[in-house]
């Protein structure tokens, strides 16, 4: 009987840790709430192999606040398995269990045509089956009587771009028709340089979505691809609104690919300066990195009067106490570094000048 017992409360125990949820610790800005989400997942209702409730439960426990189910509307291998099936079952199956886990849960479609225009993911849609005709630009047309937040997916996905990663004139055609507001700069673990470069030039938003296929498990200490948005407050609304007003930073392993204010935003906040000394010998400063990030700093302009670092990693969650030596007598200066893994243009780090 004991032996039963036993078996009984460690099965409680394993059934309730799949409940745990891993906090994500990226720091909010002034003024806004970093909200970390995936728009870009699919079910069985499309090419996807786990059922919508599974996309929920996956978000809850790996720290998600938001995501948005996309299955595709022209590409529907398991469609004999549920004939007639809407296409707003995905979100209704998934709409109870994002309730009770808190998660906000965005309708939404992928709009899956050849290149180009390629696919693109259709958010806040209040019915996905007005999408499915057959012109790809009625299709777009019929997201924007929506109101939907339309992004150009994968856009170097090397099926349909096999050489180099290129901007079609339906693409122009788009955008100078409002149907597309931004673009995934990273689509599972794949970065695309070009895409940030033309979201820079064009104002467009960058995304970076999992896109994911199958059931989504991570290793301990691991994220997945995701976007973080600064919202107002931790609803739909507000993220729609952060989307349009291009409030996004892509998080990519341990990198960070977004707007040069928002990546310094996301280090300052990140940064909490523990302790500083200054003698006529040297300057030293202890911080702790309260997020999840570490920030690999490699030295920029050299400057004779300051001796200091030629690279160094600031661990996530690390303390670090960073001495600066003055020489030739001087009494100051500026510390210059760049930030590698803080993307700030395609494949550059962010620029940091620390007076001390
Ligand atoms: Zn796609
Ligand atoms: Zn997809």
């Amino acid at each position: 009987m004991k032996k039963l017992i036993f078996f009984f409360l460690l099965s409680i125990s394993v059934l309730s840790y799949s409940q745990v949820r891993n906090e994500i610790q990226i720091p909010d800005i002034p003024g806004f709430k970093t909200l970390k989400c995936d728009f870009h997942m699919h079910t069985v209702f499309s090419d996807g192999l786990v059922w919508p409730t599974v996309r929920v439960n996956e978000a809850y426990a790996q720290g998600l606040d938001a995501i948005a189910i996309t299955d595709h509307i022209e590409y529907r291998p398991h469609k004999n398995d549920m004939p007639g099936a809407s296409l707003n079952r995905p979100y209704e199956i998934a709409e109870a269990a994002a309730r009770s886990n808190n998660i906000i849960l965005i309708r939404g479609s992928e709009i899956t045509r050849s290149m180009p225009p390629g696919h693109s993911n259709a958010l806040f849609l209040s019915d996905c089956n007005a999408l499915d005709v057959s012109v790809y630009m009625d299709a777009f047309k019929a997201a924007k009587a929506q109101n939907a937040f339309i992004f150009w997916n994968h856009p170097g996905w090397d099926a349909q771009q096999p050489d180099t990663t290129r901007w079609f004139k339906e693409h122009t055609e788009l955008y100078n028709a409002g149907l597309m507001q931004g673009i995934e700069v990273v689509n599972g673990t794949e970065y695309y340089p070009e895409a940030q470069r033309w979201c820079m030039e064009k104002k467009l938003t960058m995304l970076g979505n999992t896109d994911v296929h199958d059931p989504l498990t991570l290793k301990e200490g691991e994220h997945r691809t995701m976007t973080l948005v600064f919202a107002s407050a931790r609803t739909p609304e507000a993220i729609r609104e952060a989307l349009i007003e291009r409030r996004t930073v892509v998080y990519l392993n341990d990198k960070l690919i977004g707007e040069e204010k928002y990546l310094k935003e996301i280090f300052h906040q990140s940064i909490e300066i523990v302790n500083t000394e200054k003698t006529d010998k040297y300057y030293r400063i202890t911080v702790k990195n309260n997020s999840d990030l570490p920030f690999y700093l490699h030295k920029t302009s050299h400057n004779p009067d300051l001796v200091y670092f030629r690279d160094y990693t600031i661990d996530a969650h690390g303390r670090h106490t960073i001495t600066v030596k003055l020489a030739n007598g001087a009494t100051g200066g500026d510390v210059n570094f760049e930030i590698t893994n803080l993307l700030a243009e395609p494949n550059k780090g962010l620029h940091v000048s620390f007076p001390i």
